[in-house]
């Protein structure tokens, strides 16, 4: 699964997006840039949950005025998005950031853009041009208007992503007239399955690197699943070079998605624990869900190493489905087994199966960093006599 389409390469700071180079997540602060505390704030908070990009948005020129210092506190390339304002676009150039976004359809006329452009090559900087859907449709001609309307109503799907692929040919245009060729494309809608089509058209029609994302996608519960429909199902196919999943919340929890969907889709090595855990059903004797919500957050906070623990709610599904965990507890009748990589370390009772699973992972991990102990693969062979057993010998099931 891991064949990825060959793009051309840019560079965003000390970051390569495209040519090969593992997939880029990027993120969008939702801070006013000129306030530059809040920003660097969030900006640092993304950084640490895994951001490689940061977007900052430079309506004003307030903003593009706050850039050099955003830019001396941010430990990770800070990209200006611009719109209408083609002076934005100079001045942050001027600023120093490592990447510009640009629509050309909303700066008033050529020359700005071919002013963009110089300032960009002259500081050997990318420009991510992109279209979106709520953008293509004509605006000023009335005649071109009603018949791309009237051809939306008739193949809705297959005439929105031609618009967008023209548009998108169309600013290219530009960019290959000023040999520029640090291109960044980026084709959004609100639905999944436009963005599927339009990325896998552009992704045929042109070797530039794709920055893949949704646009208005809506409030997390419904804005994470379409990003990750729709970003999932390119990615799979090999297409996409940086992604960002957005919805209408703290965009910490986008990247915090976007790490996960990359290592769901093995295309970002796991860096943190990794925890799996059954979904409970009628077998379940403990507080399975409040167990797991606790190890995760617990995890989260102790654990750097890429761990894999395991919460399961009995022992008949359990083994098979954690297979090769490192730590894990099989719970059941008010106590749990705890395994370290396959073998049976303890059975404490339900109130300390939080602790001992921690404590088991805490010494796992501390072994591992003075190079005593290895993170594993082992499966997971429950012993006998199980622990789990009633006095009688029968087992809860
Ligand atoms: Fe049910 Fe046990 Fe599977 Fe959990 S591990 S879902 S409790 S059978």
């Amino acid at each position: 699964m891991n064949h990825r389409q060959r793009t051309r390469r840019v560079i965003i700071g000390p970051v390569p997006v495209g040519g090969g180079a593992p997939v880029a997540i990027q993120s969008m602060t939702s801070t006013y840039t000129h306030d530059i505390d809040a920003t660097v704030a969030q900006i640092r908070k993304l950084a640490v949950a895994g951001c490689d990009l940061v977007r900052v948005a430079v309506p004003g020129k307030k903003d593009t005025d706050a850039l050099p210092e955003i830019l001396n506190q941010s430990p990770v390339p800070i990209i200006a998005d611009v719109h209408y304002h083609y002076q934005r676009a100079l001045e942050a150039v001027q600023a120093g950031v490592h990447k510009i976004r640009l629509n050309p359809g909303n700066i008033a006329d050529r020359l700005q853009v071919d002013r963009v452009i110089a300032a960009c090559r002259e500081r050997a900087l990318p420009i991510r041009v992109g279209v979106n859907e709520g953008s293509i449709v004509e605006r000023s001609d009335q005649r071109v208007r009603a018949e791309q309307r009237a051809a939306l109503t008739e193949d809705p799907q297959g005439q929105l992503v031609r618009l967008m692929v023209e548009k998108l040919e169309e600013y290219l245009r530009i960019f290959e007239e000023n040999a520029f060729h640090d291109v960044v494309l980026s084709a959004k809608s609100i639905e999944a399955t436009v963005v599927i089509d339009a990325y896998r058209a552009i992704a045929e029609g042109f070797d530039l690197p794709l920055h893949l994302g949704l646009t208005h996608a809506g409030p997390p519960e419904t804005g994470r699943i379409r990003s990750i429909a729709a970003l999932g199902t390119l990615l799979a196919e090999g297409i996409g070079d940086t992604i960002r999943i957005s919805y209408a919340a703290d965009p910490v929890g986008e990247v915090e998605d976007a790490k996960e969907l990359l290592y769901s889709l093995k295309l970002r090595e796991r860096t943190g624990p990794e925890l799996i855990a059954c979904p409970t059903c009628g077998r379940i004797e403990v507080d399975l869900i409040k167990l797991v919500a606790d190890v995760r957050r617990k995890l989260a906070d102790e654990i750097k190493l890429p761990i894999k623990v395991a919460v399961m709610g009995c022992v008949v599904n359990g083994p098979g489905e954690c297979e090769g965990a490192d730590v894990a507890v099989f719970a059941g009748k008010g106590k749990g087994i705890i395994y370290v990589q396959g073998r049976q370390k303890q059975t404490v009772a339900e109130d300390q199966m939080l602790d001992a699973l921690l404590d088991e992972c805490r010494e796992l991990a501390a072994g591992v960093e003075r190079g005593e102990a290895r993170l594993s693969r082992a499966s997971v062979a429950i012993a006998s006599p199980n622990p789990l057993a009633h006095a009688d010998g029968s087992v809860s099931s």
